[in-house]
């Protein structure tokens, strides 16, 4: 062992706590791994958020690689310095264009725009209402902001309404995800949009799991609420999932968009998206531009798969139930949850498993995306798979 290698895998006095905090965080069956896929091949692919299987569209490579060859493999420096290209622009157009709203501004993650948003809209001496199903983008740009925040439940706008109508500071902001990741229910967005409106505040909706998913053509629970390009509505949206690229952006007003190039940190201060997503987003909203019954095929197969595994999906306003692409089967604790996953995968399908912090105590889970570009035989399989897996851990 050379005297590097000494010093390389050891700690000193100041970060000896690490190992019994991971020792702790192990036999809480908490610890992670990130879960290494394989290339592709052989697993059916029901855990990632690739919705509708863009990622792997001919298409949207080819056109990632088209980017890249013109513009390189990255963007070379933050947008306001170098890091911008006319494809940046031409995505910021395009998907405003498709989702109805003046204006749009693209940042290199949905995590970088939700922070960089929130941040740049509200600040001390400010209020924030947000609910107890937020991402954690949404719940970390709160925290930066350093405006005051209420957290109230997961889909009561009444509550949003008390403490806006209860509030002392002038502006406000109201947060939500549309559809809220980990478990895919919707948020009432008709209802906070019309809570805020009332209360003189604004309302941020993180649309990353609706885009391609819900509404006409894929626009969205927004479109579905009939709110696209509303006033005093700010929505966020990601590339990362049913696009199957990457990338973050901020729809609203033309105003906003300047405001945000202005005062946005994670804008200002990042390295611009790079070419590659910026061309394999822009392909990607092409084909379900094309493909307007692509959400539809999505729903579809979310029926049947729900159906097959008896879970009960809410039902929305008009009675008929409420999908999106992300399906929770309640496990309970973290070990049997992680064993079933594991006996998925054995048996040949790659399902996600949720355990706290990112869902509640007790609530551990296995989570399954389900997926446009799957055939009725892969739906049913898929089920299969996962009711044998429960079985085996005795959970079912
Ligand atoms: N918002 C929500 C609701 C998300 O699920 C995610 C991704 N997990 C993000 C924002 C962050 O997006 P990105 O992965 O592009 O940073």
């Amino acid at each position: 062992m050379t005297t590097m290698d000494t010093i390389i895998g050891t700690t000193g006095p100041a970060l000896d706590w690490l190992h019994a905090a991971q020792h702790a965080t192990a036999q809480a069956g908490l610890h992670r791994d990130p879960v290494v896929r394989d290339g592709g091949a052989g697993l059916l692919d029901l855990a990632s958020n690739d919705y509708l299987g863009m990622s792997r569209n001919p298409a949207v490579l080819a056109a990632a690689r088209t980017a890249i060859d013109e513009w390189g493999a990255g963007s070379t420096a933050s947008r306001l310095v170098a890091g911008t290209t006319r494809a940046h622009l031409d995505l910021e157009d395009e998907i405003a264009e498709f989702l109805g709203f003046p204006s749009a501004l693209v940042f290199s993650s949905g995590y970088l725009a939700n922070v960089g948003a929130i941040t740049a809209l509200v600040g001390r001496g400010d209020l924030i209402v947000s609910d107890t199903g937020t991402h954690a983008s949404l719940i970390d740009g709160c925290r930066l902001s350093r405006a005051r925040v209420v957290v109230v439940d997961r889909g009561d706008h009444d509550a949003v309404r008390a403490a806006l109508a209860a509030r002392e500071e002038e502006r406000a902001l109201v947060v939500t995800d549309s559809i809220y990741s980990v478990d895919g229910a919707a948020a009432p967005v008709r209802e906070l949009y019309d809570a805020a409106r009332a209360h003189g505040a604004a309302l941020l909706v993180d649309e990353a799991h609706g885009l391609g998913v819900r509404g006409s053509g894929g626009r969205g629970v927004i479109a579905e609420a009939g709110l696209s390009g509303a006033p005093d509505l700010v929505v966020t949206t990601v590339a990362s999932k049913s696009l199957g690229a990457q990338g973050g952006v901020v729809l609203g007003p033309t105003v906003l968009r300047g405001h945000l190039i202005d005062r946005a940190r994670t804008f200002i201060f990042d390295t611009g998206l790079n070419p590659g997503a910026v061309g394999a987003a822009r392909a990607a909203l092409a084909l379900l531009r094309a493909d307007p019954d692509m959400p539809l095929r999505l729903r579809d197969n979310v029926l049947r798969i729900a159906d097959r595994l008896g879970l009960t999906l809410p039902l929305g306003p008009d009675g008929t139930p409420q999908t999106s692409a992300v399906l929770s089967v309640i496990v309970g604790d973290p070990q049997p949850a992680l064993a079933a996953a594991a006996a998925c995968r054995a048996r040949g399908v790659f399902v996600g498993c949720f355990r706290p912090p990112s869902v509640p105590p007790g609530t551990s889970r296995l989570r399954l995306t389900m997926r446009a570009d799957l055939d009725v035989a892969d739906v049913d399989r898929a089920a299969d798979v996962v009711l044998a897996a429960l079985r085996e851990v005795g959970v079912r």
